[in-house]
């Protein structure tokens, strides 16, 4: 039996990862599952699955939790040691879908235990991007990508040689307000960015999509895991999200990843890699579509995108700074602090604050090195919208 654990089961991706492993229990032996405030969904799972731990990221659930498995045989834990500590426990296959850079440590332990890391949590590579591939390779562990643009990449590039790739494409749907005027977007509320035209996922990441901040996280995702140029990275605009991701080659010839827009897909592909086994994921009709279509990704509408340019140049901590800073610009458009356009402003202020001094340039990355430019990045993204507020 496979030991398999899942950082952030009860979020979506953990959902979709659960959904796959229980249609063959006999196949898993789960060792840990962990989630946040969903104490009912954790300890449902964790009962379903018989995991031998069951750990909420908040130490004052840990009651609720307890309570919720009594008799069930699986332990109970709460808060960020006991998450640590369920992250090193030994396990063949562990998926990283915790949303943030929160994600970052969990994932780091379980690649110092051997262990093969589906990686749903861009914001990993993002902000350690060299990091978790060395953690990786001196253990003698793997990344495999979930996001599905990675994923699709990873599929096209099966077999192939690096040196022959001449360029990436990964698409993006364009999220939410791909079609408003430029001028109605400084009034877009949270409800409104927190809907997607085609997949269901978690609220920050789809509220992302709308901003392309999501796709500004996965051309950075993009250079750090498979180790490309800035250069040869492109994001297009394609509404159905249907394609995830082209490959060029010297020859000139595209290798295209078609499917739905549905997470099992890359997750199962993840899971049983490196075979590829059934899924439970439609099958296009190509006919009945009838056409795809296509669009560039215009840098005034998505301003992240040129700020990612800067952070695939910069490399080293720029990507720690990147992510934090959008993290909490995030919380200060869903609490009302700032409006959505501002989101980009302020990230632009704190990567120009931060690239130079304070210590940010050299590019050796630890775990703590990172963890200081992320909590650095955070109190000054807290201090521009604080004085933008006064203003
Ligand atoms: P989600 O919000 O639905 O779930 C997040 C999970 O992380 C939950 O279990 C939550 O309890 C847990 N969590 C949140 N904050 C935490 C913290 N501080 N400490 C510990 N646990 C915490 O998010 P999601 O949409 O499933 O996304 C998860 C990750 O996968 C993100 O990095 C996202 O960018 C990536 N991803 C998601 C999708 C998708 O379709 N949802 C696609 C590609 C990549
Ligand atoms: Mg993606």
């Amino acid at each position: 039996m496979r030991r398999v654990s899942i950082f952030g089961a009860t979020g979506s991706i953990g959902q979709n990862t659960i959904d796959l492993i229980a249609r063959a229990p006999e196949e898993y032996s789960v060792v840990a599952l962990t989630g946040g405030a969903n104490i009912e969904q954790l300890a449902q799972d964790a009962r379903r699955l018989n995991a031998q731990v069951a750990v909420t990221a908040y130490d004052d659930k840990l009651d609720a939790l307890r309570a919720a498995l009594e008799g069930s045989g699986v332990e109970a834990a709460a808060g960020r040691t006991a998450l640590i500590e369920a992250a090193t426990r030994p396990a063949d296959w562990v998926m990283s879908a915790i949303v943030g850079s929160a994600g970052l440590e969990p994932g780091l332990r379980a690649l110092q235990q051997g262990a093969a890391l589906a990686l749903a949590n861009k914001e990993s590579m993002v902000c350690a991007g060299p990091l978790m591939l060395e953690t990786a390779k001196t253990h003698g562990g793997r990344i495999l990508p979930v996001d599905s643009e990675h994923s699709a990449v990873f599929q096209a590039l099966i077999g192939e040689d690096m040196a022959a790739v001449e360029r990436v494409v990964i698409t993006a749907s364009g999220g939410a307000f791909r079609d408003w005027p430029l001028e109605a977007l400084a009034n877009a509320t949270p409800a409104e960015a927190a809907t997607h035209p085609n997949w269901d996922m978690g609220q920050r990441i789809t509220i992302d999509s709308a901003s392309m901040f999501n796709k500004a996280l996965e051309l950075i995702e993009t250079r750090e895991f498979f180790e490309i140029e800035p250069s040869q990275i492109e994001a297009v605009v394609h509404p159905e999200s249907l394609i995830h991701a082209l490959v060029g080659f010297r020859d000139g010839a595209l290798m295209a990843h078609v499917g739905p827009p549905d997470m099992r897909h890359a997750i199962g592909f993840a899971l049983h890699w490196p075979e590829r086994r059934d899924l439970p994921v439609a099958r296009l009709d190509l006919a009945a579509l009838g056409q795809l279509n296509f669009r560039k990704a215009c840098e005034t509408r998505w301003p992240a995108l040129r700020l990612s340019r800067s952070v695939m140049e910069t490399r080293g901590l720029a990507g720690a700074v990147f992510n934090a800073a959008k993290e909490r610009a995030l919380d200060g458009f869903l609490d009302g602090r700032i409006g959505f356009t501002q989101m980009a402003e302020v990230v632009e202020e704190v990567l120009s604050q931060l690239s130079s001094g304070d210590g940010l340039t050299p590019a050796t990355l630890t775990l703590d090195t990172v963890m200081r430019a992320d909590h650095l990045a955070r109190e000054r993204a807290d201090a521009i919208m604080a004085r933008r507020a006064a203003n």
